[in-house]
C-alpha cells in the first residue's frame, strides 16, 4: 500500500517513536496522545482493520495482542489498568486504514466512549 501512512512507518520511511518491535508487529507512540500513555500497535503487513482478518490470521492477531501486553508492561500500566481499543471503519472512528490497537493508560478512562 504505497500511500498508507502506517506502512511507511513500518518501512521506516516515516519516523515514529518506537516502543517495541518483533518480526510481525511494531509499536510506536501516538503523535496526538489522548492519555499520558498512548501507544499504537500495528502489524507490519498491511491489513485495513481487524474486520479484514480471516482464517489463517490467528497467529498474527495473537502476536498483535501479545505485543500490546508487552507495551503495557514496558509502560508500567499493568497494575492500574489501561484500555485497549481498535476502531473499525467510518462509524468506528477509524482515521488511518491500517489495523492498529490503541493502548491508552496513565489516567482513568470513562465509559461509554464518545
Ligand atoms: P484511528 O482514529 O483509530 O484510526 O487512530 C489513528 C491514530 O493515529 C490517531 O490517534 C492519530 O493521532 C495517530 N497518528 C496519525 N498519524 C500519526 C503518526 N505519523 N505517528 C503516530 N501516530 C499517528
Ligand atoms: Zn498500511
Amino acid at each position: 500500500m504505497g500511500d498508507c501512512l502506517f506502512c511507511k512507518i513500518a518501512d521506516k520511511k516515516i519516523s515514529a517513536k518506537l516502543v517495541h518491535e518483533d518480526d510481525q508487529t511494531l509499536a510506536f507512540d501516538d503523535i496526538n496522545p489522548q492519555a499520558p500513555v498512548h501507544t499504537l500497535v500495528i502489524p507490519k503487513r498491511h491489513v485495513a482493520s481487524v474486520h479484514e482478518l480471516d482464517t489463517g490470521d490467528e497467529s498474527l492477531l495473537g502476536q498483535i495482542l501479545l505485543s500490546c501486553t508487552k507495551v503495557a508492561r514496558l509502560k508500567g500500566l499493568g497494575e492500574a489498568g489501561y484500555r485497549l481499543v481498535t476502531n473499525i471503519g467510518k462509524d468506528g472512528g477509524q482515521t488511518v486504514a491500517h489495523l492498529h490497537f490503541h493502548i491508552l493508560g496513565g489516567r482513568h478512562m470513562t465509559w461509554p466512549p464518545g
